[in-house]
C-alpha cells in the first residue's frame, strides 16, 4: 500500500492547491492519502472530493502545533471528523495565536537589520490566519538572505537565531484528547526533528501514550534512513503502530515527494490497518 498521510496544502504552508496536489499525488502511484495542514481543516473538503475522483482512498487529517516541556512538537490528527466542535474550537484558538507572534517575529527579524519581513511573510501566506515560519523561510530566501528556503532555518526562525519567537501552542494533553474525541488516531509527526535527548524522547513517548496517542511516524520525509530504524525499534518497543508521510509543502522545498517514501519495515502495523 503506498500511503502518504502528511502533507500540506496551501491552506497552509504548502505551495499546491487541493486539485494540484490530488493530481501529483496520483501520478506519483499514491493509493493512500492524507491531507495534513497545520491547525487548520478548511481544505479537506476539497482534497477529498479531488482524491476520490481520481481513485485514491482518503483520510481527513491535520497536523496541530503542541508544546511538551516547553518545546514544539506536532502532533498529526488522522481519521478525525472535521465537523468536531472541540477540535474546530481547539485548532481555532492556535490560529489565533499566530497574529501576534508573526508580529514579534516580523520585529525580532528588523533588529537584524531585515525590514518588511512580516508584509513579505504575509504575501506568500495562502490564509493571513496561517502566517508561518516557512512564510517567513519563504521572504528570506527570495530576499537573498540563504540559498534556498530550507536552508534559512539554519541561520533563522529557530532557537538562538534571528526571527524565532519562542510560543506556547496547544498542551500535548489537549492536541491528542482534540483527536481522540474526534474519532481519529494521534500520530508523532516527524520525531526524530525535535531537540530531546534518547532519555527524554522515551518520556515523551510513555507519556503521550499514556494519553492515549497511538502511533509515530516512522518513515518521514524529515528522517534520514537510520532514524527509519531508530523510530521502527520505538515503535515495537512502545507498542505504537507506524505512519508513513512525505511531509510534502511543493516541488523545490522538499526533499521527498508524494509518495516516494520507502515502506514500513517489516513488523510494524500501520496505522492505516484499522481503517
Ligand atoms: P510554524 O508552525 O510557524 O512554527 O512553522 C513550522 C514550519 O516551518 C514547519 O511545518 C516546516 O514547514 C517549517 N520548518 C521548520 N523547521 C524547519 C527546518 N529545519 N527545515 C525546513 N523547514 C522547517
Ligand atoms: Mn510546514
Ligand atoms: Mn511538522
Ligand atoms: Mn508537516
Amino acid at each position: 500500500m503506498n500511503a502518504d498521510l502528511h502533507c500540506h496544502s496551501r491552506a497552509s504552508d504548502g505551495l499546491l492547491a487541493a486539485d494540484i496536489l490530488a493530481e501529483r499525488a496520483r501520478n506519483r502511484g499514491v493509493e493512500l492519502i492524507s491531507l495534513t495542514d497545520h491547525d487548520d481543516l478548511s481544505a479537506l473538503a476539497d482534497m477529498r472530493r479531488e482524491a476520490e475522483a481520481r481513485g485514491l482512498r482518503f483520510v481527513d487529517g491535520v497536523e496541530i502545533s503542541a508544546c511538551w516541556r516547553g518545546i514544539g512538537i506536532h502532533v498529526l490528527g488522522l481519521n478525525v471528523d472535521p465537523g468536531d466542535p472541540s477540535l474546530v474550537a481547539g485548532l481555532q484558538a492556535i490560529r489565533d495565536s499566530r497574529a501576534a507572534r508573526a508580529v514579534a517575529m516580523g520585529e525580532s527579524l528588523a533588529r537584524s537589520g531585515i525590514d518588511g519581513a512580516l508584509a513579505g511573510a504575509l504575501s506568500y501566506a495562502g490564509n493571513p490566519a496561517l502566517v508561518s515560519r516557512t512564510h517567513f523561510a519563504r521572504f528570506l530566501a527570495e530576499r537573498g538572505h540563504a540559498r534556498d528556503v530550507r536552508s534559512v532555518f539554519q541561520r533563522f526562525l529557530i532557537e538562538g537565531k534571528p526571527g524565532f519567537v519562542a510560543h506556547q501552542w496547544a498542551s500535548l494533553a489537549d492536541a491528542v484528547r482534540w483527536v481522540r474525541d474526534s474519532g481519529g488516531q494521534a500520530v508523532v509527526a516527524h520525531p526524530g526533528r525535535y531537540p530531546l535527548s534518547e532519555a527524554a524522547l522515551r518520556e515523551f513517548l510513555e507519556e503521550f501514550r499514556a494519553l492515549g496517542g497511538s502511533g509515530i511516524e516512522v518513515i518521514s520525509g524529515a528522517h534520514t534512513p537510520d532514524q527509519h530504524d531508530n523510530f521502527a525499534a520505538l515503535a515495537r518497543e512502545f507498542g505504537l503502530l507506524g505512519s508513513r508521510g512525505s511531509d510534502f509543502h511543493g516541488p523545490g522545498e522538499s526533499r521527498f515527494d508524494l509518495g516516494s517514501l520507502p515502506p514500513l519495515p517489516q513488523g510494524i502495523n500501520p496505522v492505516w490497518s484499522a481503517w
